[in-house]
């Protein structure tokens, strides 16, 4: 008995929407059949399924044979039809093994770079502190299979080895996956192992060729090759990076079969160094990161997984060393600058002295400001002066709740769109929103739509060549010209606001009617939902100010918009005509320069004169130099890095009791 009918899945049968099917589809006792295109396979297989590459709007048909045929072909044409129906309440893992990473937090280059001399090795700067410790290298061999063919006789042994291993690696995800201290981020990135793991595509195709005579651990390299050869022949870039997840869960099966208890990050010494080509996603889900004193990488740079990992953690990191990786493999201790980027091998007296002296300097700073971690910087008239946090994934919501953070002062949801091989669907953004309005709950969350453009490419968008990419067709431009894009944020944005304190502001305006286009969009998505009976809220809209031309129509734009939040980076660059990227015009791009100190009054004044919210939310937001001006110019908010919140207090504090 079969049916076809159309996907409406968003974004087609990709790993979780998999998972959800073949979960419903086992749940009968009937075969089930997933048919495209000529081809047939089994509708509880999660890594066939993907295979399949099944996309919205495709034709599809199900096949069932069983007592309860018909019972599986309307639930799973019904699910094929609408996905929303029928949900269980299972979170949803959100981020896919492999995505790659994350924010760009610069670190701070001001401080002078360490001593060291020829032992010295130059890096990413990806994570910002000091660290000396051992060395702990972390270069785990490749696996290779014994390579003889097994008597008949051995056959039905290894098989039963081969499944032993097989649920130990399962037992062992499930554990993981059953931890709290596992964060959302990893979670996802565990689950979505997990799922490869328990699927028979992996294990019956090394189950075959052990029956053949090969042993365990050959015939789970190459069945994890066959696999991960499939998914790479796909045309789709997010299933070509499950080839890497099929490996992953392939190297853990072979290291059980060898005894050999995977790369021990397990056994790292308190306070070590950790140096390794790269880290694999499930290895730094599990690793203990308390114990971990630094972590330098061959691999990486301060967009990635790793480093996002380890600021949220406030471990010092170097990255990206390319093959000078090698010269740490034999070093017995290692001294690194993550606000320099540098790596010392083998530091000599000098060196570890020069280091002391800086890691209690920041030891000493970090614990004097603790005590303005519960703090609410108040005024002397009684005007609290919010600071909150700029983050950019779920992943740094514990360092900002650690610093003291009075909720999101922008979320930028831009490293949302780039971490992943497709544009995120609207379930899934309503999903990060909403986690984030819940944690921060009842103090606001500030969400950036969309500000991406022809500098920072993401899949899903084409965007033409551009001479001035910082001129052109970024932020709300964008948006506007891609309903298709940005309402798919807005309606997610709406639905996370009935999780708490939503507020939604807009990149790069420079003309009031990209406002007033935002909000006909608005008030379509609001009646979307409601015709769908979906559960929405309303949210404020603000603007960045950003550009000169937002300096100079502020009046007109506060009579629009609930709040302005000043977007230092971007107009310092614009207003100076200073790159901000370009280390030539660096003196140019200076925030101090009166011209833009003018701009941030003049943005302030027609603020407050309509009273409206004025926050901040570049860099200069979190400078004790300048907290006082800005707060006298009339900004009540100040967005920041988490680890500048409890210095910005302080300077308040100060300030307040100035008087
Ligand atoms: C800014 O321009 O000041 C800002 C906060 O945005 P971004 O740095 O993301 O451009
Ligand atoms: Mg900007």
């Amino acid at each position: 008995m079969e049916r076809s009918t159309i996907v409406r899945v968003h974004e087609g049968l990709h790993a979780r929407p998999a998972t959800r099917f073949v979960k419903l589809a086992k749940g009968f006792e009937s075969d089930v059949e997933l048919i495209k295109d000529g081809k047939a396979v089994s509708a509880k297989s999660s890594v066939k399924l993907m295979l399949l590459a099944v996309k919205e709007n495709q034709e599809v048909t199900v096949r069932a044979n069983g007592a309860d045929a018909i019972e599986a072909l309307e639930a799973l044409i019904g699910y094929l039809e609408n996905p929303r129906a029928g949900l269980d309440d299972e979170a949803e893992a959100q981020s896919p093994a492999n995505d790659a990473g994350q924010e760009a937090a610069p670190a701070p280059g001001s401080v002078p770079a360490a001593p060291g001399g020829a032992n010295r090795l130059r890096g990413v700067a990806a994570s910002e502190g000091f660290a000396v410790g051992p060395a702990f290298a972390h270069f785990p061999p490749d696996i290779a299979g014994q390579g003889r063919m097994l008597r008949a006789e051995e056959i039905k042994g290894e098989i039963d080895r081969f499944r032993t291993a097989v649920g130990a690696v399962q037992a062992r995800m499930d554990h993981a996956l059953a931890q709290d201290s596992l964060s959302a981020g990893d979670r996802g990135i565990v689950a979505a192992l997990r799922d490869i793991a328990a699927d028979d595509s992996l294990t019956g195709e090394a189950e075959g060729l052990i029956k053949g005579g090969n042993d365990a651990v050959s015939a789970v390299i190459t069945a994890a090759s066959t696999i991960a050869a499939e998914f790479s022949a796909v045309d789709d870039h997010y299933l070509n990076a499950r080839a890497d997840d099929v490996h992953a869960v392939g190297r853990q099966i072979c290291l059980v079969l060898l005894g050999q208890d995977d790369v021990s990050l397990e056994n790292i010494p308190e306070g070590a160094i950790l140096i390794a080509d790269d880290i694999g996603a499930w290895d730094l889900a599990r690793a203990p990161l308390k114990r971990i004193g630094g972590v330098v990488c061959g691999h990486g740079g301060a967009t990635s997984h790793i480093a996002i990992i380890a600021r949220s953690h406030g471990i010092p990191a170097v990255l990206g060393l390319g093959d000078q990786v090698n010269a740490l493999r034999t070093a017995r201790d290692v001294a690194l600058d993550g606000n320099a980027g540098h790596v010392i091998i083998d530091p000599d007296e000098a060196t570890r002295a020069d280091f002391a002296g800086r890691i209690e300097a920041a030891a000493k700073e970090r614990a004097g400001l603790t005590v303005f971690k519960t703090v609410t910087p108040k005024l002397a008239d009684g005007r609290i002066i919010e600071v909150a946090a700029n983050i950019g994934s779920l992943e740094e919501i514990e360092a900002a709740q650690e610093a003291g953070a009075m909720g999101i002062g922008l979320f930028r949801t831009e490293l949302l769109f780039m971490r992943h091989m497709h544009l995120p669907s609207e379930d899934m953004q309503a999903e990060t929103y909403a986690a984030l309005a819940k944690a921060f709950a009842p103090y606001p969350v500030i969400v950036r739509t969309l500000d991406i453009g022809g500098d920072k490419p993401i899949a899903g968008i084409e965007f033409p060549d551009e001479e001035n990419p910082f001129l052109g067709w970024r932020g709300i431009r964008m948006c506007l010209d891609r309903p298709d894009i940005f309402k798919r944020q807005l309606r997610a944005l709406l639905r996370a606001a009935v999780h708490g304190n939503i507020k939604v502001m807009l990149p790069m305006v420079s003309d009031i009617s990209e406002v007033r286009q935002t909000r006909v969009l608005v008030d379509e998505c609001t009646a979307e939902l409601k015709a769908e009976g979906v559960p929405h809220a309303s949210f404020d809209l603000g603007v960045m100010i950003e550009t000169p031309a937002a300096v100079l129509i502020a009046p007109a734009l506060a009579k629009e918009v609930a709040f302005f939040s000043i977007g230092t980076n971007d107009l310092t660059q614009y207003i100076m005509a200073a790159d901000r990227l370009n280390p030539t015009v660096a003196k140019l791009n200076d925030v101090t320069n009166p011209a833009v100190m003018s701009a941030i009054e003049m943005t302030a004044k027609a603020g407050v004169a309509a009273g409206i919210m004025v926050g901040m939310c570049g860099e200069a937001a979190g400078r004790p130099d300048l907290i006082a001006t800005f707060v006298k110019m009339g900004l009540t908010e100040l967005s920041m890095s988490p680890a500048s919140i409890q210095r910005a207090k302080k300077a308040i504090m100060a300030m307040a009791a100035e008087g």
